[in-house]
């Protein structure tokens, strides 16, 4: 732990890294593009996920060998032995294969989370941007939050029906980017300068994440814009187009 008593403070916690074999229990829609599915194991009894941005790994196989890929474990509950997760629906990829034929009875194995990164939940306000990729960590947020303090999430996503609620007691604002209309969605930075949104005052945090150029032209609206403190902020690139997650940079803040 670093600085435990300082006010907005962050804590690393590292975790064991175990592998587990998890069943599907079901596989549900909850948008057109958004498919959540339901795992259970006995293994899930000493499952750890401290931080909503956290991730863990699923392996899958591919006939080139196994491949992994990075997921957030949107919800879980060690008592019942479940994890939720959701998978944003694209083309081409073999999680986006796998995700497209689960079905009940499937095995899936996971791996970590390998630690969580723990933003306390003692900042006036919080800013939360992404694609459909960060919507897990973003409602996981969103829905974790103390009663009454201020979200503002900014997500770009396919069309009005991709737009998801979550229940919160914290002052949730949700702002939409849709992709298909102009100046939004990819364009998403100068929506976002359009909509001429400035942060409340007090001190917040900003979490941004969601494909590198989409995560890279955002990130220059938090800092150049905003002149957001750096240590309030974190931007992750979590998938890259045109290139598979193992060829993808990784877009640190
Ligand atoms: C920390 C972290 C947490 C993540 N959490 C989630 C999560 O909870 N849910 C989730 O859905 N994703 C999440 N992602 C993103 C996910 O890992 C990537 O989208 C991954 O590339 C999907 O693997 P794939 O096998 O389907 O495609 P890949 O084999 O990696 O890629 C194949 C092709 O598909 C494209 N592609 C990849 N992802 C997308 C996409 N979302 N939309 C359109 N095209 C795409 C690639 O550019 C490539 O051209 C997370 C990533 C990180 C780094």
């Amino acid at each position: 732990m670093e600085h435990p008593t300082e006010r907005h403070a962050r804590v690393r916690v590292r975790h064991e890294l175990r592998r587990r074999t998890l069943t599907v229990t079901a596989v549900e829609a909850i948008t057109p593009r958004m498919r959540r599915v339901h795992l259970h194991s006995p293994e899930l009894a000493d499952f750890r996920s401290d931080g909503y941005d956290d991730h863990l790994k699923i392996f899958l196989p591919t006939p080139a060998g196994p491949v992994m890929r990075d997921f957030t474990p949107r919800r879980f509950d060690r008592r019942a032995c479940t994890l939720t997760l959701d998978f944003a629906l694209h083309e081409a990829g073999p999680a986006a294969r796998w995700i497209a034929g689960a079905k009940v009875g499937d095995r899936l194995e996971i791996g970590g989370p390998r630690g969580s990164n723990i933003v306390p939940d003692d900042f006036d306000w919080y800013v939360l941007i992404g694609d459909e990729t960060a919507l897990p960590a973003i409602g996981r947020r969103v829905e974790e939050l103390r009663a009454s303090v201020p979200v503002y999430t900014f997500v770009a996503i396919a069309d009005a029906d991709e737009r998801q609620t979550f229940s919160t007691a914290a002052l949730w604002k949700p702002t939409w980017f849709l992709r298909g209309a102009p100046h939004d969605g990819d364009g998403a930075d100068i929506a976002l300068q359009r909509r001429r949104f400035r942060p409340p005052p007090g001190e917040g945090y900003v979490f941004l994440a969601g494909e590198a150029s989409f995560m890279r032209a955002l990130r220059a609206v938090v800092t150049d814009d905003w002149r957001h403190p750096s240590e309030w902020f974190h931007a992750a690139g979590y998938w890259q187009r045109g290139a598979p997650a193992e060829k993808a940079e990784r877009g640190g803040r």
